[in-house]
């Protein structure tokens, strides 16, 4: 497979919507084998496959040892259900050196296949559950400032801006 690299804000990537995978193929084991790599490496604790600059269904979630005793991941993965709301503070491997307090569902209860080809549930709260609702979010090129109110976002992507393009 290819080089992959993180995709970052603006890129045009990260506001499409990806397809169902309709095969769990070598192509979607290697990709999510790279996939993992890449989180890791970046001390992430999860990634969406347009976040590497691919349209599938496949986000990855791991690095999180008192969660979880392997990484998950999510093959066409959907939320069922969901309860409560939290607000905490979330950032994103694609708006490096930011992050902002996002609004979400407290629990939730997702299904997704595995690379088994098995379909998984999973009921899911706390941490793990925002986890699960960002990375669904990247699947249809949601991004987390997209969550806040105008005046936030705009406070946020003018900090992005700054870190991004140091002024010289
Ligand atoms: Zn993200």
């Amino acid at each position: 497979m290819e080089d992959l690299r993180i995709h970052c804000f603006p890129d045009k990537v990260l506001k499409q919507k990806a397809g169902k995978i309709t095969r769990i193929d070598n192509t979607v084991k290697e990709l999510s084998e790279k996939m993992l790599e890449i989180m890791k490496g970046a001390s992430g604790i999860g990634l969406a496959s347009n976040q590497v600059g691919k349209l599938f269904r496949l986000a990855v979630i791991g690095n999180l040892p008192d969660i979880l005793d392997e990484p998950l991941i999510l093959i066409n993965p959907e939320i069922n259900d969901s309860e409560g709301w939290t607000t905490q503070d979330e950032g994103c491997l694609s708006f490096p050196g930011v992050s902002a307090a996002v609004r979400r569902r407290v629990k939730i209860y997702a299904t997704f296949w595995n690379l088994k080809e098995e379909e998984m549930k999973i009921e899911a709260q706390g941490f793990l559950a925002r986890a699960i609702q960002h990375e669904l979010d990247h699947l249809d090129g949601i991004l987390y400032p997209d969550h806040l109110s105008f005046l936030s976002r705009q406070l946020l992507l003018r900090k992005y801006g700054k870190k991004k393009a140091p002024s010289f």
